[in-house]
């Protein structure tokens, strides 16, 4: 490399956004290609990338794992659900676990994932656990995807203050051809074929440096059969569990029903509303008044579109209000929640005030009548 060329770069080359955010951002881009529902990010240090990855809404299950309990503890608390996520729970189920142990060891509780990370993990490992990775990893593991990026040694002379190695911890910095041979011969042995990308754009001109930091995304040849899985040894669990959230969902029947309580309580009260203001037009005439019946025409968008058939329509009988729970279904959210109808009778079931024959939700209007 031209000696001139490389000191020009040397003082310029900052990246933005910053590499670790790039690398990050490479990897959600892949899960939102992918949609894979179980991720393990190795090596996951402060967690920053799985706070990332825990608002991809495919991913159901997210695990880390890291050598060092501590640098995981400092910010795990951000992987806990937030107050908003009890009061508006989702409607995917989300578990995210920390575990303290190494990659160099099988545990199973990282079987089972369809994508697994390890961003600028290998080149901090001793020789020893490198030659067990590939086992752990592509062997026990072996899930859909593995994706693996460690710092390109050809670009560090366009780095400023790059002595060896880009970080103390660092083991070994490898070439491209070196990265490459390596993860190719990996891939031949377990199955996989690999793409190599990167992250971190040499400067126009130097292409040949490569990314700055260099990528192996690898994917499985062959679908794991039931056979192959079983047939693995068992293996002991290693890893100590450090941190375990369990986001709520509405998979989740106690969340389930508060939603549909209150999506039921709330599309009734609007029905009910309309009801009022409709018969007050029918002021004068007290026999119309007292046996009342509204059909269901505009109702506010945010409700969505009934779809009502004539005897599903609310009405007022004395200082009753009925609200058909067919009414109440045939809103979309109500239905989308349930399903069905029959679970809509079993989740309110003992919760809200029905009629002697349980087909509406009953609301005494004695005071509203009062008030008009
Ligand atoms: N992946 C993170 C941080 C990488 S630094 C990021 O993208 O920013 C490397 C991390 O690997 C460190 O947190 C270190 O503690 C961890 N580590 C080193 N050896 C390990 C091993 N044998 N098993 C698991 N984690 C290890």
């Amino acid at each position: 490399m031209d000696k001139n060329f490389q000191e020009e770069f040397t003082q310029i080359i900052k990246f933005e956004p910053p590499l670790y955010k790039q690398r990050h951002q490479f990897i959600k881009d892949l899960v939102e290609k992918y949609k894979p529902k179980k991720v393990a990010d190795l090596g996951c240090a402060d967690c920053s990338l799985l706070w990332m990855l825990k608002f991809c809404s495919c991913i159901e299950v997210l695990a880390g794992l890291d050598i060092c309990a501590n640098v995981m503890r400092e910010k795990m608390h951000k992987l806990s659900p937030l107050p908003v996520d009890y009061l508006q729970p989702s409607e995917r189920s989300l578990t995210v676990t920390l575990h303290h142990g190494s990659v160099a060891h099988k545990d199973p509780c990282m079987l089972g994932f369809d994508l697994v990370t390890c961003i600028e993990l290998i080149e901090h490992l001793e020789e020893s656990e490198l030659k067990k990775f590939p086992e752990v990893v592509f062997g026990f593991m072996a899930p859909s995807i593995v994706v693996i990026s460690t710092p390109n040694s050809e670009f560090n002379p366009l780095l400023s203050r790059v002595m060896l190695y880009r970080h103390p911890d660092h083991k070994f910095e490898w070439s491209q051809a070196q990265f490459q041979s390596w993860a190719l011969e990996t891939a031949r042995c377990y199955g996989y074929s690999v793409e190599f990308t990167g992250v971190g754009h040499p400067p126009t001109g130097m292409e040949k440096v490569g990314f700055c930091t260099q990528i192996g995304v690898f994917f499985r040849k062959y679908p794991q059969t039931g056979e192959s899985v079983q047939s693995e040894e068992p293996t002991e669990a290693v890893y100590k569990t450090v941190f375990k959230a369990v986001y709520p969902s509405l998979k989740d029947e106690k969340y389930l029903q508060n939603a549909v309580i209150s999506e039921v309580i709330f599309t009734a009260q609007i029905i009910k509303h309309r009801l009022m203001s409709k018969r007050e037009e029918y002021g004068d005439d007290p026999e119309r008044k007292s046996k009342f019946q509204l059909s269901v025409d505009c109702f506010p968008d945010y409700l969505g579109k009934p779809v009502v058939e004539k005897n599903m329509e609310p009405f007022v009988s004395g200082n009753e209000a009925y609200i058909p729970l067919t009414t109440i279904f045939s809103f979309p959210k109500v239905n989308r929640l349930c399903g069905t109808f029959e679970r809509l009778r079993k989740l309110i079931a003992g919760k809200v005030t029905l009629s002697s024959d349980g087909s509406a939700l009953m609301f005494n209007i004695e005071h509203e009548n009062e008030e008009n």
